[in-house]
This record gives structure tokens, C-alpha cells and sequence, in this order.
């Protein structure tokens, strides 16, 4: 993205996407399509990776959840997500995680989008998830365990099918009203649906794994024996202190890739491993400069948490669709006087 180029918007009217907009976009594009394209992006900026500020989000936790802050910039372009985690929301008829995120030039400060990011989290996860399994996962992985069939689930399973080739889904829920609504939306998707009443029922014959459960608690959500040679798990529900889903049995028998490690070490799964266990990070797989998988038996395992550059490549990404779908608004967000110091003046003159 050039960031120079202005949208064929006013310069001071800033891009927004709501939600309808985002579905939109979806619908437009189709979601199938979406999550690959998305997929190339992220693939793009993790292989530019030190190009990037990184920090660990800022997160703000309460009793009931967590809000968080991702910030991050390649220099030319900066971005933020603003995300929430409250696991007891969805009891309330709530979402356990909403978002939107602000994507901006560098060399002016000025905002060139602001997105809703609630769809596009749920997007950009399940295309971070398939990027990582395109590395990681067993050559030819065909079944796929679904652990946990809430708001990201569907997304998860479609990013699978178009990155990957997944052909079965393996669906379990505690709560079997979430697996019922996951199996009757992929419903017509292609993706062979099968719904199961255990987790070690869903685990049987799949070569992946994926654990997107909410619970604000050290959760095992999968135990050792669940988990036989060769497997690659993609543990996306673990992603604050204190909020894990795999017993560290199967930590200590993974190698364990992870996107970055300051945030991963405070929010991953290997909060329960020592500070110096090691792990290798995702971006030097892709670029070839550490080893993904590299045997049969081997268990591979994502630990992903969610970091500021897949939200980045997800904003840019969007960014990118304004002129070619029109789905989006200006907002009226940046005050501009025809002098820049004359901002009472205008206030002044609004007055009619
Ligand atoms: P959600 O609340 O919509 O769905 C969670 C589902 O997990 C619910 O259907 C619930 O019944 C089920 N569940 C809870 N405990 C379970 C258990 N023991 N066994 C099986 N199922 C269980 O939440 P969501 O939006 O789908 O998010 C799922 C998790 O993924 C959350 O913890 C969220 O914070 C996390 N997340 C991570 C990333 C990332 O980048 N890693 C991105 C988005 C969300």
C-alpha cells in the first residue's frame, strides 16, 4: 500500500467501515476468497517482519475479560487494534470478542481508516491459523478437529478448506446448540461436517487440531493422551494470563512455534513452561530461516495469541478493497481549517 495515494474521498473525510460493510465486503468478494487473499498479505508482512515496531499489546484485564491495544507500523503505514475478551459475554447475549482498528499515514498522522474489526478479527485469525499450517501441518492433512464451535469456528474451518485442502471438519462443542449452529452454517460449504459428542471423538483420525475455546481459567482442553505423534495442533483460545487449553504434557512433547515471543510468553499456551524454553517463531519458518516441520512424528504446535501485524495486514488488506467495492463511509473526523492554526476560528465560524 502507498500510503501517499489519497482515496478518491476527501482528504479530511476519513474511510469507515462498519459492520454492514464489512459483511458487505465479504459478500462481495466471497469469504472463501477473502481469507486467501488475506492469507497472501499476512504471508507478505511476516516476511518483511523486522520492518515492523513491535510490542506486546497493552492489555487491561478485569475480573470478567481483558482490553487490549495492538499497535504496530512498518514505518510508512502505523495501525491499531482496539479488541476485547470477556468469555462470560456470550451467557449475556454479548460477543466474547468485538474490535475495530485504525489504519494511518505516517508522515502527516492523519487516519486513512477506521474498520470495524469484529469480522475481520475472526478472518484474519483463521487466515493467520492456515498460513501457520501451511507450514506446520502434516503434507496433505485432509481432517481437521474443531474444539470449541463459537464465533470463530466457521472461519477457522473455511480458512482450512481454501489454504490448506482440509476436506472434514470434526466438530465438538460443550455447549452442542454452538456445534449445531457451526454444522448448519457449512452447511453447502464443501467441507464433509461431522458432529461429535466428546473431544476425543473429534480428535479421532484428524491430523489437525484447532482449539478456539473462551474460558478465563487454565482450561485443558486437550490432554496428552489425546494427542498421537504426527499432529499439528492450532491453539487459538489461550491467549491471556492465566487462559490456556492444553495440559503442559503436551507442551513439553510439541515443538512449539509462536508468532511473537514477548506477547506469546505473557498470553500463550507457554505461560506454563519456563522463561527460556524455547520456541521458534513463525516469521523465520517463512522466511527459511528456521525449521517448520520437519518429520512425520513430529507434534507441531501453533501457539497463537494474535499480534498487531496480522491486524495490520488485515486493515491494509481492506484498505485495498475501499475503491474496489465502495463499501465503506467518509466520516467527518479530522478538523481542517483553511488555516491550520485557526481552529477557534472555524469553531467560530460554524456558529452560522
Ligand atoms: P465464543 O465465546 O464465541 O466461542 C467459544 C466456544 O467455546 C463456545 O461455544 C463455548 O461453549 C466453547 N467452549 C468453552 N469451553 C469449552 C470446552 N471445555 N470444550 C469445548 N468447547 C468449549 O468465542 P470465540 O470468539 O470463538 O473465541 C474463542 C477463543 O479464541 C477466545 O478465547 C478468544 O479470546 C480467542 N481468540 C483468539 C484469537 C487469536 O488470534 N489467537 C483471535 C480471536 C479469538
Amino acid at each position: 500500500m502507498t500510503s501517499s495515494a489519497p482515496l478518491p474521498s476527501e482528504l479530511a473525510m476519513v474511510p469507515f467501515v462498519s459492520v454492514e460493510n464489512m459483511m458487505r465486503i465479504v459478500n462481495t468478494i466471497g469469504a472463501e476468497k477473502i481469507l486467501a487473499e488475506l492469507a497472501e498479505y499476512i504471508e507478505a508482512d511476516f516476511l518483511r517482519w523486522e520492518k515492523f515496531d513491535k510490542t506486546p499489546r497493552v492489555a487491561a484485564h478485569s475480573a470478567e475479560g481483558v482490553i487490549e491495544l495492538m499497535p504496530t507500523s512498518d514505518g510508512e503505514t502505523y495501525g491499531f487494534k482496539y479488541v476485547n475478551g470477556h468469555p462470560a459475554n456470550m451467557a449475556r447475549g454479548f460477543q466474547t470478542v468485538t474490535a475495530f482498528g485504525v489504519l494511518a499515514r505516517v508522515d502527516t498522522g492523519y487516519p486513512l481508516m477506521i474498520s470495524e474489526m469484529t469480522v475481520l478479527t475472526a478472518l484474519r485469525t483463521a487466515a493467520t491459523s492456515a498460513v501457520a499450517a501451511r507450514q506446520l501441518a502434516p503434507r496433505n492433512a485432509k481432517t481437521m478437529a474443531m474444539i470449541g464451535n463459537g464465533a470463530q469456528c466457521e472461519f477457522q474451518a473455511l480458512a482450512f478448506k481454501t489454504v490448506l485442502g482440509i476436506e472434514t471438519v470434526r466438530l465438538f462443542d460443550i455447549d452442542p446448540q454452538a456445534t449445531r449452529k457451526a454444522a448448519a452454517n457449512l452447511q453447502g460449504s464443501g467441507l464433509e461436517v461431522i458432529s461429535c459428542n466428546t473431544s476425543q471423538d473429534a480428535v479421532s483420525g484428524a491430523e489437525i487440531i484447532t482449539t478456539c475455546t473462551a474460558d478465563k481459567q487454565y482450561a485443558t482442553i486437550l490432554t496428552d493422551n489425546m494427542v498421537g505423534p504426527g499432529i499439528h495442533i492450532n491453539a487459538i483460545g489461550g491467549d491471556c494470563p492465566g487462559k490456556t487449553e492444553l495440559h503442559k504434557d503436551i507442551l513439553l512433547r510439541s515443538d512449539i512455534f509462536v508468532e511473537y515471543p514477548p506477547q506469546t510468553r505473557i498470553e500463550g499456551e507457554i505461560q506454563q513452561l519456563p522463561e527460556d524454553h524455547g520456541v521458534t517463531e513463525l516469521w523465520e519458518v517463512m522466511a527459511g530461516t528456521s525449521k517448520g516441520r520437519s518429520s512425520d512424528n513430529q507434534i507441531t504446535l501453533f501457539d497463537s495469541v494474535g499480534f498487531a501485524i496480522e491486524d495490520f495486514s488485515a486493515l491494509r488488506y481492506i484498505h485495498d478493497q475501499l475503491e474496489r467495492t465502495g463499501h465503506y463511509v467518509d466520516l467527518d473526523m479530522i478538523a481542517d481549517p483553511d488555516d491550520p492554526r485557526d481552529l477557534y476560528g472555524m469553531v467560530q465560524r460554524a456558529k452560522g
